[in-house]
């Protein structure tokens, strides 16, 4: 979370915009509480320039509910999956669930070290979506040009959501857990288009119909109000930076002075992404032995550098400069790795 936006949490933590009491004490059906609510939705849209036939919509559960959510609701006959990774990967065995699951591309044989190609694309008759990972959080891949379908597109965004414009209407539905870049864990963002939703299911529960939130102003039970509050602090502070454009320059720079560090280490590190797919997120890269590797993140840790130990499903190291992490944060990095491979 970008320092800012935690004091500014801090600051407001007790007495919540003149109402005497904290954001967390107030009700969500008061005026304090919807002002704020339609200002993130305002704020939401304003940024990344949703249009009116697009719905904006705040849920609980995390990433892992819309596994089962998007299916749910739209999976009828079938639902086509670009496997890029775990989180596509999970997806995919959760929708299956609601009926037919089958692979649109896949990257797996190769480690998900790559985005498919759109000529590898194959999209079965009947299906009723086509679902992809923007970026991948684990394997440190990312779409740069995002591919378009004859059938609806749904895009889980969690781990690159508001770190650069995106063509929303290129998709039908988007969402994105907040608490990669937006805030803290619990609440998720969807972003859906008004003729989908005309293809929810409906016998559904009430609470997993996409359906009711929209047409409750994501109220019909007491929302996320903390994490709200939060989105709505972090989309001012972008706007305040000069919105997605200003953030994707940035965060463009700060990719390439970590992967700078990679490819001019004569092979010391290897990145896990190929050259093209490289996400801009999450830098994934390994050492020569996993002795080393222990080493690297211990000795990082005593440069208070923190948290760059890969995910344990595929080991070596991940660097996630998500928005709030700085340029001088990601110089900081690259000094680290040539120091050390200097040293080894
Ligand atoms: C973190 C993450 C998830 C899972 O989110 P939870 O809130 O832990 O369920 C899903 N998709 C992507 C791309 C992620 O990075």
């Amino acid at each position: 979370m970008p320092l800012d936006v935690l004091k500014q949490v801090q600051d407001e933590f007790l007495d919540f915009n003149g109402t005497g009491m904290s954001i967390v004490e107030i009700s969500h059906r008061s005026t304090a509480y919807q002002d704020m609510h339609d200002d993130t939705i305002y704020m939401l849209r304003k940024l990344l320039q949703i249009p009116e036939q697009y719905d904006i919509i705040f849920m609980q559960g995390g990433g892992s509910l819309q596994f089962v959510m998007h299916a749910a609701n739209f999976l009828h006959h079938s639902g086509g999956y670009i496997n890029t990774g775990v989180w596509s990967d999970k997806a995919m065995k959760a929708a299956s669930f609601y009926g037919k699951v089958y692979e649109v591309a896949s990257s797996k044989e190769d480690h998900f070290t790559y985005i498919p190609k759109p000529e590898s694309f194959h999209v079965e008759e009947g299906t009723d979506y086509v679902y992809m990972t923007s970026n991948n959080t684990i394997h440190g891949t990312e779409w740069h040009h995002f591919p378009s379908f004859d059938v609806p597109l749904f895009c889980d965004m969690s781990s690159d959501f508001l770190s650069r414009p995106v063509d929303v209407t290129n998709f039908d539905f988007i969402y994105a857990g907040i608490q990669k870049n937006v805030g803290p864990a619990g609440a998720v963002i969807g972003i859906i288009k008004d003729s989908l939703l005309q293809k929810a299911r409906t016998k559904l529960p009430l609470m997993l119909q996409y359906k009711t939130y929209v047409e409750h102003d994501s109220t019909y039970n007491t929302p996320p109000v903390f994490n709200i509050y939060f989105v709505n602090k972090v989309c001012h502070w972008l706007d305040d930076h000069g919105g997605l454009a200003a953030m994707e320059d940035t965060n463009k720079k700060k990719a390439a002075i970590v992967y700078g560090a990679i490819d001019e280490s004569n092979g010391f590190y290897s990145g896990h992404a190929q050259r093209d797919s490289r996400s801009r997120m999450n830098v994934t890269f390994n050492l020569p032995t996993e002795e080393l590797e222990k080493q690297f993140i211990t000795e990082a840790a005593g440069q208070h550098i923190i948290g760059i130990k890969g995910h344990r499903s595929l080991g070596g190291c991940r660097a996630s400069i998500y928005n709030a992490v700085t340029s001088e944060g990601c110089q900081k990095l690259a000094d680290f790795m040539k120091a050390f491979h200097q040293k080894h």
